[in-house]
């Protein structure tokens, strides 16, 4: 007997509330899920994250099946996988011949293109684990000069009532305490041990395969111990809001050798592909701040980092697709230095963020923001570039995340369309926010001359090649009065090490 509905799910919607699973017929209706090659490759994606959501799908499947559900897995070892989430839709539409097929929006414009022009009538459903809807984002941005992520976490705090007092107004008596939450990590201070989820059977099978089928990938599949289903998920939630969330406000912007975590929570990867919900999540930071366990600087913070940053990027990702990932506002060209594959560099804080990126497919926000991103901008790295790298080595990263933190709030490439104004920065910020400055071989007091870190003369130069229309931006204009007041002779020099370090970059020499 035919199908009544076919429902695809894809590796990021692992959700039993998902649009597409409401309301299912568990006698007629099928399930579809397919590990495809496209996906996993179109990128060079870490082997750490093709495990994470290879084995979360296989997981979740499992849990389906457990409810009663049918449910076909297409494994990709499978001699007749198509090798596309497009060509698996067509195989099995054509196999079981359902009356309706039925799928949630992606989170990829790409592969949502690919899958509404395969030639299979579908059902969308809206991704109601969004708070924001594709359409309400659009409704609220429609007719605003300026996008920006302020006014638009203001209505979603009034819209959800997290942190409000009962008259409307800020817990608080401020939206945003994002000041309090930029204090390095003193002498002394010590994170919580990372929580370690030992792999079971399916992950172990999960991890052979990536290890046999992605060996040009960058990226280590050692010691993987995330959480792939979302009970595993809540562990580390739990262990997060008891061991890290009273200081991650005041120390979510630090950095330090040998720390890849330190306050993090690292649930961003299990939050994007559906393994915890994150309205629920939120109610508990708050429930956490009102019986006193952390104070309102941690708890406003994160909870601006997923109703706030996180449904505003989404909110333009979509609003702005496919015309967006073009942004290139200063006609970068240039290729990503090897060292982003292979984390050599004698750049302390790239070493330091690269290796830890390679090794556990993560990095928090500030290293990504002001030591990989931070030195793409300077250096004019292509946005395409560095889109794709970070969009491959991170395992929470999906496009319609990773693409407007990159191109827009990173590289400023979408002309300030989401970030006011460019995150440039010299040597002298990452010395403020970390110790990599002194392991390094660099002296971050030098500005020029071999010994000279880097960062500085990048960022001088950087300054001037973009003086139009920078110097005109009121939010940066200030650093070229400090341009101003240096000396010809000095100004110079500035510019001509740059020149001398991005020669260096194009010569594939190490920095
Ligand atoms: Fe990074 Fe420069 Fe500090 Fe070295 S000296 S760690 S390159 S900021």
């Amino acid at each position: 007997m035919s199908a009544r509905r076919l429902i695809l799910i894809l590796g990021d919607q692992l959700t039993h509330g998902l649009g597409a699973l409401k309301d299912i017929d568990r006698e007629h209706d099928h399930v579809l899920l397919a590990e495809v090659m496209e996906e996993a490759s179109h990128v060079p994606h870490h082997p750490k994250k093709i495990a994470l959501i290879f084995s979360a799908m296989r997981h979740f499947s499992e849990a389906l099946r457990a409810r009663g559900i049918q449910v076909h897995y297409v494994t990709l070892d499978d001699p007749d996988n198509s090798g596309s989430l497009a060509g698996e839709l067509l195989r099995w539409t054509q196999r079981l011949d359902p009356a309706e097929v039925h799928l949630t929006e992606c989170g990829d414009w790409r592969l949502e293109q690919a899958l509404r022009h395969c030639g299979v009538p579908i059902h969308w459903h809206q991704d109601s684990r969004f708070i924001c809807s594709r359409d309400a984002f659009a409704a609220w941005a429609k007719g605003r000069k300026q996008l920006r992520m302020e006014f638009f976490y203001r209505e979603m705090r009034r819209d959800s009532g997290l942190l409000l007092n009962l008259d409307g107004t800020p817990e608080g008596g401020a939206w945003n305490f994002d000041a309090d939450n930029r204090k390095a990590l003193p002498k002394g201070v010590r994170p919580p041990a990372p929580l370690s989820i030992e792999p079971d059977a399916i992950t172990r099978d999960v991890l052979a395969l990536v290890e046999r089928r992605f060996t040009s990938h960058y990226g280590s599949l050692e010691g993987f111990d995330y959480p792939v289903t979302a009970e595993q998920a809540e562990h580390l939630w739990q262990y997060f809001l008891a061991q890290g969330l009273a200081d991650f406000g005041d120390y979510q912007d630090a950095m330090a050798d040998g720390e890849p975590f330190l306050f993090h929570s690292r649930i961003s990867a299990a939050l994007n592909i559906g393994l915890l919900d994150l309205r629920r999540i939120c109610a508990e930071v708050e429930a956490a701040y009102r019986a006193g366990d952390v104070p309102l600087n941690a708890a406003e913070g994160f909870i601006r980092q997923l109703i706030g940053w996180r449904e505003y990027v989404r909110g333009i990702y979509w609003l702005r697709m496919p015309e967006y990932a073009e942004g290139n506002r200063f006609g970068n060209s240039r290729a990503l230095p090897e060292f982003y594959w292979t984390g050599k560099t004698r750049m302390n804080c790239m070493r330091q963020a690269i290796g830890q990126t390679l090794e556990h497919a993560y990095a928090h926000h500030i290293q990504r923001l002001m030591a990989t991103g931070n030195f793409a901008l300077l250096a004019g790295i292509a946005p395409k570039a560095i889109c794709d790298w970070y969009l491959a080595v991170y395992m929470d990263a999906f496009d319609w995340v990773e693409l407007p933190n990159t191109l827009g709030m990173v590289m400023h490439a979408d002309g300030g369309y989401l970030g006011s104004k460019p995150y440039c920065a010299s040597g002298q910020y990452i010395k403020c926010m970390s110790n990599h400055c002194q392991g390094c071989s660099y002296k971050v007091s030098e500005s020029t001359g071999e010994s000279a870190c880097p960062f500085n003369a990048l960022y001088w130069h950087f300054l001037m090649r973009h003086r139009e229309p920078l110097e005109r931006n009121p939010r940066i204009g200030m650093v070229y009065r400090n341009l101003a007041r240096m000396t010809e002779a000095k100004q110079q020099a500035l510019w001509d090490w740059g020149e001398r370090l991005l020669a260096k970059l194009d010569a594939g020499e190490m920095l």
